[in-house]
């Protein structure tokens, strides 16, 4: 019987992505496994739909298919949910919901392989009890970095020491491994520690700690502090914290299709002439802040490409109706732009891409890492004002964007950060530390390398029976 890992990732195309490359590296290293990768259904998807193009999520698993045949896909049916949960929190309910499904597919696997493990994501992390009471082996996959699963762990104990909401306490958090400056309101907005969605958050994190190992999507030479820090315990102080894998950077080289001919785009201009504005899977700009980023971009003069998502997000609006009248018309010459979604990874290869205004988020920020792409940081969500802080004053590899309190962002800002990116002395010191980066992001995964190594002791650990996890 072949030795068999399943994993259950998030929705969510970072999340999800992370983890099917994960499986990748798991069998392209140790070709003796084979992975069977969980996918949810996200609640409005039309199973209807006579639509035969491929969404870039289904263009990714067909290419992932038809290029590692020990990987397979098995997808839990949709379940119907009135959900009161913040959107960005829906992966928990349905995970929830789904864990009969998860039970069955889980009993199935392990008549016909040697189920070695499961691995979550701490949105789905309600499958813990399904797997520990299969006597299956449980470990948590943290798509993000290490500084930020050292804050997530720790949610609980500031939970637990703080006399008020933890967005009311304004208070620094002195412990090794955390940036300098570090405070509590460096903790996502979002997080309102009186609501639904905060409780679901303490009990994932506390569930993690009971699982046999956390991977972490990082490596020694960007995170090594924070990851000293989480092997000695010093954020779960009065609990266990488990074995950390740190086996990063791990990131695709494309996720969907170039409909738009981006690539084709960027081979007729010149070597690291343009900027890349992109802003993942979810940020959405309202009409007026598209008018600001289309008159920073006039500003700048620079090349750019821009991946345009609106709030008003209607098939019925195009471009022209979205952006700034004559913008697209005016800058043909030097910028394209494109709707809704291109392949990034592929994008940010290309030796064209000089810059990179990005949101923040860990799949993107490694992406430019591993490229040595300097950065424009503008996060939006989620823990991507942390990541901000990492790129900025530790890594040094980003520019930092004025926002107002709303999170406004002015055109002559943005104008004037790009142009200081490409143009200035400390745009190229930048350039400069981000080019390092990028050595040392292939020295972690080569012959004994950090992420080698733990990537290694990973794999040793799902080849011993006897671990299970500790309930
Ligand atoms: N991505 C892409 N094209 C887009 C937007 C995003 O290929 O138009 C990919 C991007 O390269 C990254 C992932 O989607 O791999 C987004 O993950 P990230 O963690 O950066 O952000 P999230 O979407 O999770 O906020």
């Amino acid at each position: 019987m072949k030795d068999t890992i399943v994993l259950y990732p998030a929705l969510g195309s970072g999340h999800l992505m992370s983890m099917v490359e994960l499986g990748k590296l798991i069998v392209t290293q140790h070709p003796s496994f084979s992975i069977t990768i969980l996918i949810l259904t996200p609640p409005n998807k039309n199973t209807n739909n006579k639509d035969t193009t491929l969404s870039p999520q289904e263009h990714y698993i067909a290419s992932v298919s038809a290029t590692f045949p020990s990987i397979s896909f098995h997808y839990i049916p949709p379940i119907s949910l009135p959900t009161k949960l913040l959107t960005h929190f829906i992966t928990f309910e349905i995970a929830t919901q789904s864990n009969h499904h998860v039970d069955n597919i889980l009993q199935s696997i392990s008549k016909t392989t040697n189920l070695k493990a499961v691995i979550l994501d701490f949105f789905t992390y309600s499958a813990y009890q399904i797997a520990t009471k299969l006597e299956i082996s449980t470990y948590f996959y943290y798509t993000s970095g290490a500084i930020a699963l050292a804050t997530f762990l720790y949610l609980p104990t500031l939970h637990q020491n703080a006399k008020k909401r933890i967005q009311d306490l304004h208070m620094p958090l002195r412990i090794p491994g955390l940036p300098k400056n570090f405070t509590t309101d460096d903790y996502p907005d979002e997080l309102d520690s009186e609501s639904d969605e905060f409780k679901i958050l303490l009990e994932s994190a506390k569930t993690m700690t009971k699982s046999v190992g956390i991977i972490v999507n990082t490596f020694d030479a960007i995170e090594g502090k924070a990851l000293e820090s989480l092997n000695k315990g010093l954020f779960v102080p009065n609990g266990t914290t488990p074995t950390i894998f740190s086996i990063g950077p791990l990131i695709t080289s494309s996720y969907g299709g170039d409909e738009n001919g981006c690539l084709r785009w960027l081979d007729l201009q010149p070597s690291k002439s343009v900027v890349l504005l992109s802003f993942g899977s979810m940020g959405r700009f309202s009409k007026a802040q598209l008018k600001e980023i289309a008159l920073g971009l006039e500003k700048s003069e620079k090349r750019f490409l821009w991946i345009v998502r609106s709030e008003l997000d209607s098939e019925e609006l195009n471009l022209e109706d979205l952006l700034p009248e004559g913008f697209l018309e005016r800058t043909k010459e030097n910028g394209m732009v494109v709707r809704n979604w291109a392949p990034q990874g592929a994008i940010l290869s290309h030796d064209s891409i000089g810059g990179f205004v990005t949101h923040c988020g860990w799949n993107s920020v490694l992406e430019a890492v591993c490229e040595g792409v300097p950065m424009v940081a503008w996060p939006l969500y989620a823990e991507q004002s942390l990541n901000k802080v990492i790129l900025v004053e530790e890594m040094k590899v980003a520019l930092e964007l004025n926002k107002s309190k709303d999170g406004f962002v002015s055109g002559i800002e943005l104008g004037d950060r790009i142009k200081e990116l490409m143009d200035s002395y400390k745009g190229n010191e930048i350039r400069q530390m981000i080019f390092k980066t990028k050595i040392s992001s292939k020295e972690a995964r080569d012959q004994n390398g950090s992420s080698f190594v733990d990537l290694t002791k990973l794999i040793q650990l799902f080849k011993q029976k006897e671990t299970t996890s500790s309930s």
